[in-house]
């Protein structure tokens, strides 16, 4: 053990024990609470909130890195509350150990001014109800610079300049304006949705972002803040067992989403991320959802205050609960009552399609076709089916550019050991599921999904790597709400939307336009892949600049392909005229093809015929 402490011995020699200066306490706490501007916005809204403000307004400037300001209409502080507020662990929230296990405010650790006035330039604005004059207060990296009686409303206004202007490595951190922004608007809005009574203001830059007004209804904030259109989507329950009480907002099966951002989870009031809940949710959804789509759910779970832990984050996004499996069931029973009062639950499993929405209309409940050829009308939609000059391989031999790229799945022929799919008898579609093929030597099936979803991603990249990804215009443009976090997102990766062929711009702050998609996925629902591709963009927090590192580039751009190409290619389980059955094992010969799809199962699995005569015992 010995032998291991060369350098520790040398540093104990130059470091004594000591208490850390409280300065250095204060920037080292900013570390764990102040990530970004978002989470500025955060503890500043949260403060106001405490104080009991009923107008909240929010001013934020270079996605919050040159300023963040909240003003609110709440008490105010007196001097000596305003100066103490600067102190690490000054809190008016909690007093005793008791009061720490029933904790209904947002904040009570007393140290988010601290930590965020040694990392910024912070002015205090502050004047309490009924007094003459208000007072205020600056502070430059935790040092109180100037204090002075100031005129101002009753209230509270707390700016925050420069965030991070003094620490280069943390301030280079910081991404793009937009992407800030997005953020900030993003983490609001989460909190806004739960406080329909409080009215929220936003200022970006030079002008009004947003308004939530005050309401008493849940469904009406709900809708300002995530759009008409998606909210239209949303069932509303409420249930309550032994564990407390949920009122959630829910999606059913026909406006799923590429990820699990759209839901939003809030425990007393608090919106947390939490694991046990989503996966509460995710299981309720298990028989509704395709794997791999996720529900838009606005879930509000109120339990004891003594039956939850809200200290064990530091920006406490995440709780822990004192009977985990009660909550989780409760969650779980209040999704499946909303459900199930719908009619989405009462039929046994593989009936999924009759569930789907027309893929185009998100508002109704009524049950719709499915984007399945079944419901959707078959033929109009299905890419290859229209291809009627044949793929791209069979004319140029693209095939050959892989020739040690696929497994000899000792099927059907080729000179080159290659199998061609097109070459082989189709025996037709088992269960909606496989293709089934005769092969020279045993039986070939064929996953229908995922050999649609390889052959989408090879033409996504392919063309996309010649830089010749072609845009198909809509006849008629349409208009997607996507909030003012996803036009962010989608602004900073303009340059690789449009080199998917896709042409979408801003319409307003929350919405945008779409004119054109990508031709190779023409017949898909515009706006569904929209969404799609903001819920992919908005998950990477580097949103791809195309000046970047090209082996980065081409991974982020991979897994775009991958999702688009999953969201587009005909699902498992949907009814393929024959003509769409060979046109996906035309496709499958086009393509430079592994024999995996982008997310790594098997496209084809070979039956030999001596498997098959062992099971009938003929060795
Ligand atoms: P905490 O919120 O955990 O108490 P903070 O550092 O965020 O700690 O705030 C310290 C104190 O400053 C609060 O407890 C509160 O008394 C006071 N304070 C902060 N913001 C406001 C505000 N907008 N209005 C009134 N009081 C405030
Ligand atoms: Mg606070």
């Amino acid at each position: 053990m010995g032998s291991r402490s060369p350098t520790r011995k040398k540093r104990s020699r130059n470091c004594r024990i000591r208490l850390l200066p409280s300065d250095l306490v204060d920037q080292i706490a900013a570390g764990e609470v102040v990530e970004r501007p978002a989470s500025v916005l955060k503890e500043l809204v949260e403060n106001s909130l405490d104080a009991g403000a009923g107008r909240i307004r929010v001013e934020i400037r270079e996605g919050g890195s040159s300023l963040i300001a909240v003003t609110d209409d709440g008490p105010g502080m007196e001097v000596e509350e305003a100066r103490m507020a600067l102190r690490r662990h000054a809190t008016s929230k909690i007093a005793t150990l008791d009061d720490l296990g029933e904790i209904l405010s947002f904040g009570f650790r007393g140290e988010a001014l601290p930590a965020i006035a040694s990392v910024s330039r912070m002015r205090i604005l502050t004047r309490t109800q009924g007094s003459e004059a208000g007072y205020e207060i600056r502070v430059e990296s935790s040092e109180i610079v100037l204090e002075r009686e100031a005129g101002c409303p009753e209230g509270t206004r707390i700016e925050v300049a420069n965030l991070f202007g003094s620490i280069p490595a943390r301030r280079k951190f910081l991404k793009k304006p937009g992407t800030e922004w997005g953020h900030a608007i993003d983490w609001l809005g989460r909190l806004a949705m739960g406080l329909p009574s409080t009215q929220f203001e936003v200022q970006r830059d030079d002008h009004a972002a947003v308004v939530w007004p005050e309401t008493s209804e849940i469904a009406e904030r709900i809708a300002a803040v995530l759009g008409e259109a998606q909210a239209r989507a949303l069932v509303r329950v409420e249930w309550e067992e032994g564990a407390g009480h949920v009122e959630a907002f829910v999606s059913g099966p026909e406006a799923s989403r590429a990820n699990g951002n759209a839901i939003h989870l809030y425990v007393n009031g608090r919106p947390v991320r939490d694991k046990l809940l989503r996966h509460a949710v995710s299981q309720a959804y298990r028989d509704l959802l395709p794997r791999g789509r996720f529900p838009l759910a606005v879930i509000f779970l109120t339990v004891p205050p003594g039956s939850v832990d809200v200290n064990v984050h530091p920006a406490k996004w995440e709780v822990r609960f004192a009977n985990p499996q009660a909550v989780h069931r409760l969650v779980r029973h209040a999704i499946r009552e909303a459900m199930q009062g719908r009619g989405f639950l009462a039929e046994p499993s593989g009936t999924r399609r009759e569930l789907g929405g027309q893929g185009t209309d998100r508002r109704g409940w009524g049950p719709v076709a499915p984007d399945s050829p079944a419901g959707g009308g078959g033929e109009g939609d299905w890419l290859f089916a229209r291809d009627r000059s044949g793929p791209v391989g069979q004319k140029g031999g693209e095939g050959a550019s892989d020739p040690g790229g696929h497994k000899n799945l000792g099927a059907g022929g080729s000179e080159d050991g290659r199998i061609v799919f097109g070459s082989m008898r189709l025996l037709g579609q088992l269960q909606a599921r496989y293709l089934v093929l005769e092969a020279e030597k045993g039986l070939l099936l064929v996953d229908q999904h995922a050999a649609h979803e390889r052959i989408l991603y090879e033409r996504l990249r392919g063309a996309w790597l010649e830089h010749k990804v072609e845009g198909q215009g809509l006849l008629v443009p349409e208009t997607l709400d996507i909030g003012p976090r996803g036009v962010a997102v989608l602004a900073d990766a303009s340059k690789w939307i449009a080199a998917l062929g896709f042409e979408v711009e801003a319409f307003g702050e929350s919405a945008v336009v779409i004119r054109a998609i990508p031709a190779l996925l023409s017949g898909n629902d515009p706006r569904r892949l929209v969404a799609d591709l903001v819920d992919e963009l908005g998950q990477v927090d580097v949103t791809p600049d195309p000046g970047a590192d090209p082996t980065r580039l081409l991974a982020d751009a991979d897994r775009l392909f991958a999702t688009l190409a999953c969201h587009s290619a005909r699902r498992f389980g949907d009814h393929l005229p024959e003509d769409e059955q060979r046109a996906i094992l035309r496709g499958l010969d086009a393509i430079a093809w592994a024999p995996t799809c982008p997310h790594g199962r098997p496209v084809a699995a070979h039956f030999g015929l001596g498997e098959l005569d062992g099971r009938f015992g003929r060795h």
